[in-house]
């Protein structure tokens, strides 16, 4: 088994993980098993209980671990199987050595950094690359070199180099080099930093990916190379990606990453196969079509709230050759205003999942647009909710209809706790989390769209469908076209008379990858296109 280890430096939000999981990509069409794994240093013992201002999305796996949302994009750019373990905090390391600590395996000593909390660290890093089966590890360290909570992460990285062997690992090392406009000139000063700080504890980087704005000229890589102690082969440029990070890993292969590290790690293997990769990419880039959606939610401010739905939209589109010109709608403001303000026109509207009654109503006020004018709609986890609140209220007549969760005293609870949350206080990785299976009805426009009866998707959820509406709200046209297997949960739900509306209580945005969509989302955008014409 290889290792890369991925440190950041200088500053945060480089594309580190979009790094670490392009040279998978390249590394897997070479031929190599990869595996990813993230290091957050973060006392947190997962990110699902962090706002999405905190951290961005948080990214289900099929185990129903709350991960951070690079492992979204390991999973989209390789086919590693992820599971909770492939996503290490400081929470879940000090949560381990203290239990450990009270049972008394440490008795009779000092518990400390070193060398508890760094065996452990490195304990699960073997572990991982053992359960994997695969033959390259690669490690993400979340967070900038000179954080105070990544110091044991990097000390049990020089350690865990030790113990394996110079010659199978590598450090990677993402970094900025910036343009001074003043200076007219690209400086390698901060770079050079970062690494003295690495150095300092013990670690020197193989590789450096610099993030700039400019190309690197001769000069500045050759001053990279010798201040930073790394062959000029690696010294690798990583500007930002003109239209889809999808260019990612092509650009990086332009700059011979992968042979780079595949030479650094002794690994004989041929180029890699990108062709579909490539095909991908330019369907992206240059689409015969284009297509409007809205996204109605409260976090369309910030990029990373709903990164796998914003791929998955990707994805689907490239699959229909299809641009999509996302229209993104703050639900505050449609509270306020008329929902036709911010929709009309529009080819289709999404509603993504959420917590909380912060812009609910808007939401609700979306759907109703969606539905009264025959606009496709896809409905998320909140956005199933939001869509049943929408018919109770607007079609069945009962107007003050709402989820316990917005309005514990609503006489029409069409929404309501699950079953099993009802005694559960703890917030952290309590709610009906992972995959879980979707019997699917048949003569549906759901059945349609999936082909299938059945479906593995999945949950981050408390709240559901209150089965006591069942036959008022299908009496008027509403459709239950997904339940779980025994028929009790409602996993999908559809409107008998309306050309595409579907909402699911799961999120298969976690399952869509750049040349396999998800059908839901395909569905959804062509229903959008044809909408459009
Ligand atoms: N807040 C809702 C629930 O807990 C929806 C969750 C979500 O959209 N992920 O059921």
């Amino acid at each position: 088994m290889k290792y890369i280890f991925v440190t950041g430096g200088v500053v945060s939000s480089l594309g580190k993980g979009l790094a670490a999981a392009s040279l998978g990509t390249l590394l897997e069409r070479r031929g190599l098993r990869v595996v990813l794994q993230k290091l957050d240093p973060y006392l947190n013992v997962d990110p699902g209980t962090m706002n999405p201002f905190q951290h961005g999305e948080v990214y289900v796996l099929a185990d129903g671990a709350e991960t951070d949302l690079d492992l979204g994009h390991y999973e989209r750019f390789t086919n590693c199987v992820l599971t909770r373990s492939n996503n290490l905090t400081s929470g879940q390391v000090y949560e381990t050595v203290l239990a450990k600590e009270r049972r008394g395996d440490y008795l009779g000593k000092t518990v400390q950094v070193i060398p508890h909390v760094t065996d452990e660290i490195k304990t699960r890093i073997r572990e991982v690359a053992a359960q994997s089966g695969g033959d390259i590890l690669i490690s993400e360290i979340g967070g900038t070199t000179g954080d105070i909570e990544g110091l044991p992460f990097l000390e049990a990285i020089r350690q865990f180099i030790l113990e394996v062997g110079a010659a199978n690992v590598i450090v990677m090392h993402v970094t900025l080099v910036p343009f001074i406009k003043a200076a007219g000139e690209l400086k390698t000063k901060p770079t050079q930093q970062s690494i003295a700080k690495l150095r300092e504890i013990g670690i020197q980087p193989q590789v450096l990916i610099c993030r700039t704005e400019m190309p690197l000229d001769r000069d500045t890589r050759e001053k990279l190379s010798l201040f930073c102690n790394v062959p000029l082969d690696a010294v690798v440029e990583a500007g930002d990606v003109e239209h889809t990070i999808y260019e990612a890993p092509l650009n990086l292969f332009e700059e011979g990453l992968d042979a780079t590290v595949c030479k650094l790690l002794g690994l004989e293997t041929p180029d890699p196969n990108l062709t579909d990769w490539r095909r991908f990419v330019e369907r992206v880039v240059a689409p015969k079509k284009r297509v409007r959606i809205a996204v109605v939610g409260k976090y369309i401010e910030l990029q990373d709230a709903y990164k796998s739905i914003y791929e998955s939209l990707t994805h689907a589109g490239a699959s229909l050759d299809c641009g999509i010109d996302m229209v993104l709608v703050d639900a505050e403001d449609i509270e306020q205003e008329e929902a036709e303000k911010y929709l009309r026109g529009v080819a289709g509207v999404l509603v993504p999942g959420g917590f909380g009654d912060r812009g609910v109503e808007g939401k609700i006020k979306a759907v109703r647009y969606a539905r009264e004018s025959r606009t496709p709609y896809l409905g998320l986890c909140l956005g199933m909710q939001v869509a049943t609140i929408e018919f109770a209220r607007n079609v069945c007549g009962f107007s003050d209809a709402n989820s316990t969760e917005f309005d514990p005293g609503t006489t029409n609870p069409v929404i309501t706790i699950l079953e099993e949350q009802k005694d559960v206080t703890d917030k952290g990785a309590s709610m009906r989390l992972g995959s879980w299976k979707t019997k699917i009805l048949e003569g549906t426009h759901a059945h349609d769209v999936y082909g299938n009866t059945e479906a593995l998707e999945r949950h981050r959820h408390r709240y559901e469908f209150n089965m006591n509406y069942r036959a008022a709200l299908e009496d008027k046209g509403f459709v239950i076209a997904g339940t779980s297997p025994d028929g009790d949960l409602v996993e999908m739900i559809e409107l008998r008379d309306h050309p595409w509306f579907i909402a699911c209580q799961y999120h298969p945005e976690f399952q869509s990858k750049p040349n396999a969509p998800h059908p839901l989302f395909r569905g959804f955008l062509s229903a959008s296109l044809a909408h459009e014409d």
